[in-house]
């Protein structure tokens, strides 16, 4: 059988730098195009370490869940990754099917993330050395994360003749357009690569329209290389408690040691600038102003560590919580292994995350999975993951004063988070990884025919 190829955005860009012959080209009768082996890059941060803090959040947990995933599909998967310490093994098995390669690039212990552009070239030829090692054809597609390993996958790709699919995650421009007061702007140099990584890429992976969007306005993508992706939820890990959604909600907190009847207003993740957490604890602080008897049933957990410009001043959500009269209420808690988060999720009575930006949020998905409401900023991909007034509430802005009011609803109507809840709950069923890593080899699959196609058949 044969057939035409579609024409493509990828295939116009490459037959405009030379590299490609124009009209579309049979199909060679041989054509393979779902890849066996996939080569992941995640060269700032590694699948194995600990989210929500420092540069390990979302997208440690999405490469280890869409990697685990695209293994019991049928796609193997190697992360390669920078080495952060002389012990660590050069390869861990991370699951049936996933690989961990950890690559030397630059001082193991001690470098920031802004640090690793010039470690780069490094990680590019520890990548090669792999590669020679192995048999040609080995790797069928690099899927790089984030615009340092998109810099990598893009020589890597090349060099291999292979597709090169990329996801963002996030996005410098978009930050910077939406920075907290005060907040470090992303350098012009990302800015740059990013753009070139999106020139160059077969495909862009984007969470959701929203980042679809920006890519093509910010960065001039071309729309049809570019596919949406809805991160997924680990689904049996987070859901509510076989008992139900309130019943669970009292035994969590009896776990936890938080009383049974508290409005507990949850913050969780990476504890920067970007993700407003002082927008809750200003929030906090006006809803007791108002309301100063909800002091004796108000918990308010911030589960996570320090992270990006939250750096620079480790300890300054403490020093904001102690300026504001509120310490007493304010329960900080260092980042955790996510079968402990279900308990944070399961007790508390709503998740807070007023984020000026966030390309999608997974902590949204995982705690409406658990049973428990959102209210969050209507940024990003937020919207996407909260249905408002059906599994939480979306608040324009990051005026404290709209957060305590969304607040004092649930402080108001004890049933609202349950109601909410249970919604939330069923909305989050609809988001598993094993429908993102479906979706996310259609996308390779689509990468790798159009290579094939555009292949003369003599
Ligand atoms: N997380 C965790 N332990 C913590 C706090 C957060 O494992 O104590 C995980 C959380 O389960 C989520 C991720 O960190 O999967 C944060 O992802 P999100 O997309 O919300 O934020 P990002 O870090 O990508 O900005």
């Amino acid at each position: 059988m044969s057939q035409y190829v579609p024409q493509a955005g990828g295939l116009r860009d490459r037959a405009e730098a030379g590299t490609l012959v124009g009209p579309p080209r049979l199909r060679h009768p041989s054509a393979r195009c779902r890849p066996r082996r996939v080569a992941m890059l995640s060269v700032h941060t590694s699948p194995l370490h600990q989210p929500g803090i420092g540069d390990a959040g979302g997208m440690n947990v999405y490469v280890v869940e869409l990697a685990r995933r695209l293994a019991a599909a049928g796609v193997e998967v190697e992360i390669f990754t920078r080495a952060t310490s002389a012990s660590l093994p050069p390869v861990v098995d991370l699951a049936p099917g996933v690989l961990v390669r950890h690559v030397d690039a630059g001082p193991y212990e001690g470098s920031a993330k802004e640090d690793l552009p010039a470690h780069l070239c490094a990680f590019t030829h520890g990548l090669m050395r792999t590669w020679a090692d192995r048999r040609p054809g080995h790797y069928d597609l690099l899927h790089s994360h984030y615009w340092l390993s998109g810099h990598v996958g893009r020589l890597a790709a090349e060099r291999w003749g292979v597709p090169l699919v990329h996801t963002m995650h996030t996005m410098a421009k978009v930050k910077n357009a939406s920075l907290a007061a005060g907040d470090r702007p992303e350098p012009a140099a990302r800015v740059a690569g990013e753009a070139q990584i999106v020139a160059d890429a077969d495909r862009l992976i984007a969470s959701t329209g929203t980042e679809a969007a920006e890519l093509i306005r910010h960065y001039d993508a071309d729309a049809a290389r570019v596919t949406v992706v809805h991160p997924g939820v680990n689904l049996d890990r987070f859901r509510p408690d076989a008992s139900g959604v309130e019943a669970g909600r009292t035994a969590a907190r009896a776990r936890l040691g938080l009383p049974p009847d508290a409005l507990v207003p949850l913050f969780t993740g990476r504890i920067q600038p970007l993700k407003a957490p002082d927008v809750l604890l200003l929030a906090v602080a006006r809803l007791l102003q108002e309301r100063p008897r909800l002091r004796e049933r108000l918990v308010v957990p911030v589960v996570g560590g320090p992270s990006g410009s939250g750096l620079a001043e480790p300890e300054g959500l403490q020093k904001l919580a102690a300026r504001l009269g509120i310490s007493d209420v304010v329960l900080f808690r260092p980042p955790v292994e996510q079968a402990q988060l279900v308990d944070w999720y399961r007790a508390a009575s709503v998740l807070v995350m007023p984020s000026y930006s966030e390309s999608f949020g997974l902590v949204a998905l995982e705690a409406q999975a658990c049973g428990t409401p959102v209210i969050a900023a209507e940024v990003g991909g937020l919207p996407v993951a909260v249905r408002n007034e059906v599994s939480g509430v979306l608040v324009p802005g990051h005026h404290p004063a709209d957060y305590a009011r969304a607040l004092g609803r649930f402080a108001d109507d004890p049933v609202l988070s349950i109601r909410l809840g249970e919604a939330a709950a069923r909305h989050a069923r609809s988001f598993g990884w094993e429908t993102a890593a479906s979706a996310t080899v259609d996308v390779y699959t689509r990468a790798m025919a159009q290579r094939q196609y555009s292949r003369p058949l003599f």
